[in-house]
């Protein structure tokens, strides 16, 4: 496992307190508009100023950013509210621009953090530098290609590193533009306590409707802060229109939040520790029936390799899963955690059972 050197947010030499509110538009498009939106979000609770300068398109045609002007109108809003200010860069060019503007904190975008190429091309820029870096969660969900992306940028030098997580795009239809996934964060905090770890709804969710329980349980999991794009007129935006809020709703949502503490007291401790003493042998509970269960799919592998039967029946398999989703409804379990979890239990059995018929331990 890679061994980050990462500063603690205290120690970035920002006042900065949980959460953390990071808001501004998808797009700077003018200097009124950077100016408006700022002025705008003023007293609604953020802590940086965000503008995306150089934007990277999935279709060419669209609106690329505003490109190297946008930098001082984004710092000059700033300027006027008193607040630090974040960009996304991408190449090297992009970083010799933001830092010459005075730019606060850069970050690294979902489709940069996924070319080892262009992430070592933004080290290289940095060498020496000291400046916070967010990095973007890379657009699939693969933890080392984002883990590898902070070790560029510490193997340079950047300690004051933190990631954003933006969820992960996927061919499946899904209530979200990007899926969550928060496993993925989940295992970041465990391996690097100490990393911030700022959650982006609006790219989470793609419409502004989501963001409020999104960000709510971001907060929820204990993650540090949130990116929340606004806009001064968010349906007339030149990018993401449909996500973007006015300042005025990015104020309602931060108010709104409910931050609850991870520390425990001895109340909570004990209150906690006997229920957790139940999940403990409801876990043990579920290993020793589920050894039990691998148990009958190898007599099955044994009768069918006998038998000259293949492993996979796609009836049964079906018939499984309509049966499991069925039942599981009664005790409030929802589709997705039955399918995924009867999903892990068959690739198992399927295991064991080509283990079985072909003597071998097969992935
Ligand atoms: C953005 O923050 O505007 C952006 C382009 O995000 P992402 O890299 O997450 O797509
Ligand atoms: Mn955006």
């Amino acid at each position: 496992m890679s061994n980050l050197n990462i500063v603690p947010l205290k120690d970035w030499g920002f006042n900065f307190e949980r959460p953390i509110i990071i808001s501004g538009p998808c797009s700077c498009e003018t200097e009124e508009q950077m100016l408006e939106t700022a002025q705008r979000l003023a007293d609604k609770g953020i802590h940086v100023l965000r503008a995306g300068i150089w934007k990277p398109r999935t279709r060419p045609g669209m609106f690329e950013g505003i490109g190297k002007e946008g930098l001082a109108w984004l710092v000059n809003a700033a300027k006027q509210i008193g607040k630090p200010t974040t960009v996304e860069v991408a190449t090297a060019q992009h970083v010799e621009e933001a830092l010459e503007a005075g730019i606060d904190i850069l970050w690294i975008g979902a489709r940069t953090t996924v070319n080892p190429f262009s992430v070592q091309e933004v080290a290289d820029a940095l060498r020496g530098v000291d400046i916070p870096v967010l990095v973007k969660n890379p657009i699939n969900p693969d933890l080392q290609l984002w883990l590898g992306s902070m070790e560029r940028l510490n193997a340079v030098g950047i300690t004051k590193l933190g990631a954003i997580h933006r969820g992960f795009s996927s061919y499946e239809k899904s209530k979200y533009r990007n899926k969550p996934m928060w496993e993925l964060p989940v295992e970041l905090r465990r391996l690097y306590p100490n990393m911030p770890i700022i959650v982006d709804p609006s790219h989470i969710c793609g419409v502004r409707d989501l963001i409020p329980s999104v960000s709510q349980k971001a907060l929820d999991l204990d993650f540090d802060g949130l990116m929340i794009e606004s806009h001064r007129d968010p349906d007339n935006a030149w990018s993401d229109a449909s996500q973007q809020v006015t300042p005025e709703r990015l104020g309602e949502i931060v108010s709104s939040l409910v931050v609850r503490s991870s520390k425990l007291d001895d109340y909570a401790e004990n209150k906690l520790e006997a229920l957790r003493a139940q999940i403990d042998r409801i876990d043990n509970y579920m290993l020793e029936i589920m050894g039990e269960r691998m148990e009958i799919a190898r007599k099955i592998g044994e009768f069918k390799r006998d038998n000259g039967i293949t492993i996979l029946q796609t009836n049964r398999w079906d018939e499984i899963i309509h049966d499991r989703v069925k039942k599981a409804a009664k005790k409030e379990l929802t589709e997705d955690f039955v399918k995924d979890l009867m999903e892990a239990v068959h690739q198992e059995s399927i295991r064991h059972q080509t283990k079985i018929m072909n003597n071998i331990l097969a992935e």
